[in-house]
């Protein structure tokens, strides 16, 4: 990675250049779409996917609560209205098609998904209600590169993928993000908006292919950096190796866990293969998770929360969600543990260890 930026350095091209479209065209490939465009994050992939689809005000979106702020503020950014549903169960977190479906209105455009820790949704019931009442599907795949469902790889089953490269996710760039599309027209509406709906870029003028430029649209910045680029391609490349070691990591989690009276360990049973992100658990009934988290970390063991259900939010009081019950326990219970690709047997043994000393 280092040598790998330091020769965009040397090479004294910073943005949209080479680097670009080789980690364009590798991303591309190894999601087996059609096209794939960097972009300065996962939020502004988002934007840009609720923005090329043609939602805005008076149009809803049907999005988990159970998932980072930024899924639902993409559909706000445009001026629809995120619409909550909930998750399957206490052991799928994932969101429910039974809901969804529950939650469709004549204002509906669109279904936003979150493969929660990496596991997939339930895709072909959301492709099937989405195709029945005519609306479009983006997947929020921060959690999920190199997952699959049916063999085919997450971000690809829906009309849009949106992924995130930032510091904490399975591969990084730093800050960063990618949208993959098979959809033409949708690839199209891509290329402008992520630099200001302009028609030709900076590399083309310099190749002598134009000379001058067009705005065809309201577009923004939302570009990626060459060095964040051949951060990434390097990143990519390693990728697959790290989600394997995850993947170990889990199972050794799973048989250490198992055995912790009133723990609950969701996705021990999933569809397709998982990206293992992050390694969620419910606490038992009546555990005081600060009081745990507290105990945790000060055995040098650090947890987060994934997550706080986002319409319990202040910034979404005019957003309410009656009926979210799951959501809401899952969010009052959920506890994530440490997981990272170096991460030991030895160590998970340590964490399961106190864990239940917490407990
Ligand atoms: C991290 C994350 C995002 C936002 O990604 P950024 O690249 O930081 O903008 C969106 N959705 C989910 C589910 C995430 O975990």
């Amino acid at each position: 990675e280092i040598r790998a930026v330091e020769s965009v350095l040397r090479s004294r091209w910073l943005t949209m250049g080479e680097r670009i479209q080789e980690f364009e065209r590798a991303f591309a490939d190894f999601t087996g779409c059609r096209h794939a465009f960097a972009v300065s994050n996962c939020t502004a992939a988002l934007h840009l996917a609720n923005m090329a689809l043609g939602i805005g005000p008076g149009d809803e979106v049907i999005v988990p609560s159970l998932t980072f702020v930024a899924t639902a503020n993409a559909i706000r950014y445009v001026g629809a209205k995120p619409v909550f549903a909930e998750v399957i169960s206490e052991t799928d977190w994932t969101i429910s098609p039974v809901d969804i479906e529950r939650k469709i209105t004549p204002r509906t455009r669109a279904i936003s998904v979150v493969h929660y820790a990496g596991f997939p949704c339930d895709m072909e019931a959301i492709r099937a209600i989405a195709d029945k009442h005519g609306l479009a599907v983006i997947e929020d795949c921060a959690h999920s590169p190199g997952a699959t469902l049916a063999n085919r790889a997450l971000g690809t089953l829906g009309d849009v993928g949106c992924f995130s490269f930032f510091s904490n996710k399975n591969m990084t760039t730093g800050e960063g993000g990618m949208i993959v599309t098979d959809r033409d027209d949708l690839a199209a509406a891509f290329r402008g908006l992520r630099s200001h709906g302009m028609t030709t870029m900076t590399l083309d003028r310099h190749k002598g292919h134009a000379f001058t430029y067009d705005v065809t649209a309201l577009g923004y910045n939302y570009r990626m950096t060459e060095m964040h680029a051949a951060l990434g391609i390097e990143q990519l490349k390693r990728l697959p190796g790290w989600n394997a070691q995850r993947s170990e990591c889990v199972a050794w989690y799973r048989a250490v866990l198992g055995v912790l009276p009133g723990i609950i360990v969701p996705f021990i049973e999933h569809r397709g293969t998982s990206a293992y992100h992050i390694m969620p658990v419910l606490l038992p009934l009546g555990a005081d998770r600060p009081t745990v988290m507290e105990a945790l970390r000060a055995r040098g063991i650090q947890t987060s929360i994934h997550y706080r259900p986002i319409h319990t939010f202040s910034a979404f009081a005019n957003e309410p969600a009656p009926g979210m019950d799951l959501t809401e326990t899952i969010g009052a219970r959920a506890l994530t543990l440490p997981l990272f690709p170096a991460m030991t047997r030895a160590q998970v043994e340590t964490v399961a260890a106190g864990l239940r000393a917490a407990l």
